[in-house]
């Protein structure tokens, strides 16, 4: 279970970013956040994968405060986060690398090698394991990032505007993988977009922020997230409606 309990954050000059962020999700379940650029949505998932220490509140995972990076949680950006200078079968095997350094968590080279090949395998990046990143398309250089970030096997995704540098029809075809993705493993995911249709369509909880500093506006549930089809629906339309109210509400 993840948990915000009344997260805010003063950066040191002063910016405000976030102001009583409260809202929780169980293990498992998919959730978006959505608001206006600039509104503190990267600084929260920063401060829930550890990295920023909120300025008053707590993010807690599993009821136990989050005050460092945990392996539990995989962050994926925005740039997709891959080394040019490294090959595509590096760029994946990385985080698995630097885990196997660890004492506590040694993996074999021959365990690594199956890992990152069969989820080269499952992304669709079979054969293309010598290229390097800038020599394949921005969906392929995004799932190379999703792929180092599942090598890990965590039980928290959480995913900071992964798909909003790609076009439309990538874009889609994505989102559709992210849902098989979690249909089938059942990890939690918090994504973060500004992206109406996507929030919808990804996150069983939506949450909406105002505009800086960002504080929650509406939580709106989205049970039919991976019925079939939904995406045609009118219910799929409508939380769409929704979703665009409260968001031109908490813009000031
Ligand atoms: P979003 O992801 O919603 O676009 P961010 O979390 O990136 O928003 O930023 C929220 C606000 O905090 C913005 O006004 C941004 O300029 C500001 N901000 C982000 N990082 C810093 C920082 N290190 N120091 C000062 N202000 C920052």
């Amino acid at each position: 279970m993840i948990e915000l309990k009344g997260i805010s954050k003063v950066y040191p000059d002063g910016t405000e970013a976030l102001r009583e962020v409260s809202f929780d999700m169980s293990q498992g379940r998919s959730c978006s956040i959505i608001g206006p650029s600039g509104c503190g949505k990267t600084t929260l998932l920063f401060i829930l994968s550890g990295i920023l220490k909120p300025s008053k509140g707590k993010a807690m995972i599993e009821g136990k405060e989050v005050v460092s990076p945990s392996k539990e949680v995989a962050l994926i950006l925005q740039d997709y986060g891959l080394f040019p200078w490294k090959t595509v079968y590096e760029n994946v095997a990385l985080g698995l690398e630097i885990r196997s350094h660890s004492v506590k968590s040694r993996i074999s080279k021959k365990e690594r090698k199956r890992i990152v090949l069969s989820l080269l395998q499952d992304l669709g990046l079979k054969g293309f394991e010598n290229h390097y990143p800038k020599q394949l398309s921005g969906g392929m250089q995004q799932r190379i990032g999703f792929a180092r970030a599942l090598a890990l096997n965590p039980k928290i995704l959480l995913m900071d505007e992964p798909l909003s540098s790609l076009d439309a029809l990538t874009r889609e075809t994505l989102q559709n993988f992210l849902l098989a993705l979690w249909k089938n493993n059942r990890m939690t995911m918090l994504l973060v977009t500004h992206n109406i249709e996507e929030a919808v369509f990804l996150g069983e909880k939506i949450i909406v922020l105002s505009s800086r500093p960002g504080s929650v506006v509406k939580i709106i549930e989205n049970h039919k997230v991976g019925d079939d089809n939904y995406r045609n629906t009118e219910d799929f339309l409508e939380k769409c409606r929704a979703v665009r109210r409260s968001i031109e509400g908490g813009v000031t």
